[in-house]
């Protein structure tokens, strides 16, 4: 896959993944706002049947008052006569005359009415009283309604002033009346309200209701023939943002866990996809490195067959034979690169065999330094042994950690532009040893510190480039590292050198 094309996956994946988040958080959004919207109107029905029996309680309420004074003394009450039974009635009649209009008077005097139908009736459909009026055929008749209903709500307005609203309603018989209508609702969230009279909070309210604009609903109660009331019931919430938020949650939650599933998925996608595009780069680097060392061997061989057939040199023995080293060389030298990677896939399979037996870990060192050591003083290079462990004894195999040892020489060597300046450490802490091999060569950054242990992993820029190398040395000697239950680990920083540092259990 080219780069563009990798780029364009990538950006659309990562789009349509944003994409999602995005629906996912507008539908959350937008089912919160319909749920409160939802809740608003079933709260709005609730209150209208609330404000609705406690209009019809208040009716009744009065009813008795009436029907007790009415059966004590035979006679039908005046308005003067009920007065005096409301509790917080004035003591001087004519100061607390309100409704003075002369058709409330005349009923007052002429003791008319309240048979107990008619005053249900006229009291249920106050509210509707005007337009039912208006339908009235006979005048007569139309006259006659009028007046009752004026003289009714006169009485019900002195029920509702003189009378105190505690004297007939609880505040609990308010809050079950909600309750029983809220849970009829679906409603199952705790509740706080309160009846206001003139926008004060009267006796009736629960513990702990307080103003919150966002969270009140309300509706008017104990409304006159016109509409008109001082009154207004009131609920709120406390807990209704929760509650909202839990009528969605169950299916919120499935599609967070959905998106979720997608957001790992598409990472682990994407890291797949680095992968999967880092490996075919470093393949192809590899097979191009492979390619060039190779050439080089074949095109000298080439060369070296073509002189040994000139008929010149077929009979200077001397030269055949040093024609045929050449070849031999190369031979070899292509030999050990198709040793070196057919070794890395024996590792690769298990298939290679380690026997472990007890050894020395400094002769184990001298082993290896004796393999680099005519390389280094070509270079010019020194290397210097601070052997500092006492206890060295280890189970290892020794031909495979030689070799791991040589690995990190060679690449010390080879990664140090000017001459190689080494030193080796050895150490003991606690039940291990520590081999630390450091140079102070070209070093290496971070990203790289963290992948030289990967199969042909090699670092591409700078000077490194021009270093040859297939990155198997370093995947190798991981491996064996394993094998031997030890770890390595590589501090480095770029242009001041590396060290490389083994740490390996010892053996009593
Ligand atoms: P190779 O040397 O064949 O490239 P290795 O597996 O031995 O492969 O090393 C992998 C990479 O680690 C190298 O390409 C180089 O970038 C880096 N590296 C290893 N040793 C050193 C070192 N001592 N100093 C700087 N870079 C190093």
């Amino acid at each position: 896959m080219n780069k563009t094309r990798f780029r364009l996956l990538v950006f659309f994946m990562s789009l349509s993944l944003i994409g999602i988040i995005l629906v996912q958080l507008y539908w959350v959004n937008s089912s919160l706002k319909n749920n409160d919207e939802q809740f608003k109107y079933h709260i709005q029905q609730v209150l209208a049947k609330v404000a609705e029996r406690l209009d019809n309680q208040e009716a009744d309420e009065f009813y008795k008052i009436y029907i007790s004074y009415k059966d004590s003394t035979g006679k039908t009450p005046t308005r003067t006569d009920l007065l005096p039974l409301y509790d917080n009635s004035p003591d001087n009649r004519s100061e607390m005359v309100v409704y003075s209009d002369k058709i409330t008077r005349e009923y007052d005097e002429d003791d008319v009415f309240f048979e107990k139908n008619k005053f249900d009736n006229v009291v249920r459909k106050k509210n509707t009283a005007k337009t039912n009026s208006n339908k009235s055929s006979n005048a007569v008749e139309e006259d006659e309604d009028r007046r009752l209903r004026f003289t009714i709500e006169s009485y019900m307005k002195d029920f509702r002033e003189y009378k105190s609203l505690e004297s007939w309603i609880s505040s609990e018989k308010l809050r079950s009346m909600l309750s029983a209508e809220l849970v009829q609702s679906g409603v199952t969230t705790p509740f706080e309200f309160g009846i206001y009279n003139s926008g004060m909070q009267t006796k009736i309210h629960s513990g702990r209701l307080s103003y919150d604009p966002d969270n009140f609903y309300e509706h008017t109660v104990f409304e006159d023939g016109q509409g008109y009331t001082k009154y207004r019931l009131l609920v709120s919430f406390p807990e209704k943002k929760a509650y909202l938020v839990s009528s969605i949650l169950g299916i919120t939650s499935l599609s967070l866990v959905f998106t979720l599933i997608i957001i790992i998925a598409y990472l682990s996608a994407i890291n797949q996809l680095i992968k999967q595009k880092n490996i075919s780069e470093i393949k192809t680097d590899f097979i191009n490195n492979m390619t060039h060392e190779f050439k080089t061997p074949i095109a000298t061989i080439n060369l070296a067959l073509d002189a040994i057939k000139n008929p010149k040199i077929f009979d200077d023995k001397e030269k055949v034979q040093r024609y045929l080293q050449m070849i031999r060389e190369e031979n070899k030298r292509m030999h050990a690169q198709v040793e070196n990677v057919l070794q890395i896939s024996k590792l690769d399979k298990k298939e290679l065999e380690i026997n472990k037996e007890q050894a020395d870990i400094h002769d184990i060192i001298e082993g290896a330094i004796e393999h680099v050591h005519l390389i280094i003083e070509s270079a010019n290079g020194t290397l210097t042994r601070h052997f500092n462990a006492q206890r060295t004894t280890a189970l290892l195999n020794d031909v495979h950690f030689t070799n791991v040892l040589v690995n990190i020489l060679d690449n010390a060597i080879k990664y140090s532009p000017d001459a190689p300046v080494i030193d080796i450490y050895t150490e003991n802490v606690k039940d291990f040893i520590l081999i630390k091999i450091s140079d102070k060569g070209l070093g290496m950054s971070k990203v790289t510190q963290k992948r030289i242990f990967e199969k042909f992993y090699r670092e591409h820029t700078g000077d490194i480039h021009n270093v040859k190398g297939h990155g198997l040395g370093l995947a190798y000697v991981k491996r064996i590292i394993e094998d031997h239950n030890c770890h390595i680990y590589v501090e480095s920083e770029k242009g001041k050198g590396s060290t490389f540092i083994i740490k390996m259990p010892l053996i009593n």
